[in-house]
């Protein structure tokens, strides 16, 4: 169907022959990291990783990696969001799920890593932390605490997967659309920042026509819970999305947090 907008579309970016984009690198170091997966390992495991660790700064819609195609890097987000697409042949596309800088991009199969699961989109302009796969289970086969930390962020992925499958099958837009934005303030980890997307790339998550969303959006801005302008979603009355979004968000939530990364300082406080 023609406005079917299940396509990554011209707004993807795709990245160059070493998945690097218009980017910087900056030699990580070993600083207290962005990103709390990273930040949560003891300086000793984070030592492992460093030299290998590198900043790149992201454009919106970069692609950094794609279903089925070799996979070369694992990524943490040190902001923004990154969503992680499945893709049929044609190009369409739905989210699988998403990750902020409490998460990590990184092979959902542990049995194999040459290829990627999913493809992975930078949601707005963002930096990142990325090492290749070779040297991350380098430092994995001397670290237990990198291992436990990188089998929890597969964890969280394969969780968001399900959810999202049953979600996708069973229940209404609104109610999707109400978790969508609740989950992407969440891995944000603001409700005062605004979620940069467009009606027509979150129609594109959601695996819906764009139609459907403007539709959906105009409720609940009228219900006073959003306001969303071109490319800029604000949410202004969380309770408001909650009482609208299916049990998938507050289930999801529950059963996420306790595989969340906690901050290496905090944990040897507590022993
Ligand atoms: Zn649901």
């Amino acid at each position: 169907m023609a406005d079917f907008s299940g396509k990554i579309g011209p707004a993807a970016v795709p990245l160059g022959d070493r998945g690097m984009g218009a980017a910087a690198l900056v030699p990580a170091g070993l600083r207290r990291h962005e990103n709390r997966v990273l930040a949560s390992l003891p300086q000793p495991d984070l030592a492992l990783l460093s030299r290998h660790l590198h900043v790149v700064s992201l454009a919106p819609g970069a692609v950094l990696q794609h279903q089925d195609l070799p996979l070369e890097h694992v990524y943490f987000p040190h902001d923004g969001l990154i969503s992680l697409l499945a893709m049929t042949p044609n190009g369409e596309t739905v989210e699988a799920a998403s990750v902020g800088r409490a998460g990590a991009v990184c092979p959902v199969l542990k049995s194999d890593v040459r290829d990627a699961f999913l493809t992975a989109v930078a949601q707005s302009a963002m930096r990142v932390s990325r090492i290749t796969t070779a040297h991350l289970q380098i430092a994995q086969r001397e670290s237990e605490a990198l291992n436990l930390a990188m089998r929890r962020s597969r964890e969280t992925l394969l969780l968001q997967l399900r959810q999202n499958m049953v979600c996708g099958g069973l229940h209404p837009v609104e109610q999707r659309l109400s978790r969508w934005l609740l989950e992407a303030a969440d891995r944000l980890e603001s409700d005062v920042q605004p979620i940069l997307a467009t009606q027509e790339q979150v129609a594109q998550r959601l695996g819906v026509r764009r139609t459907t969303v403007t539709l959906l959006a105009s409720k609940l801005q009228e219900a006073g819970a959003i306001r969303w302008g071109r490319s800029r979603v604000e949410i202004l009355d969380r309770s408001r999305l909650e009482s609208i979004a299916c049990s998938c968000y507050a289930g999801l939530r529950e059963r996420t947090r306790a595989l969340a990364p906690a901050d290496a300082a905090t944990k040897s406080i507590a022993g």
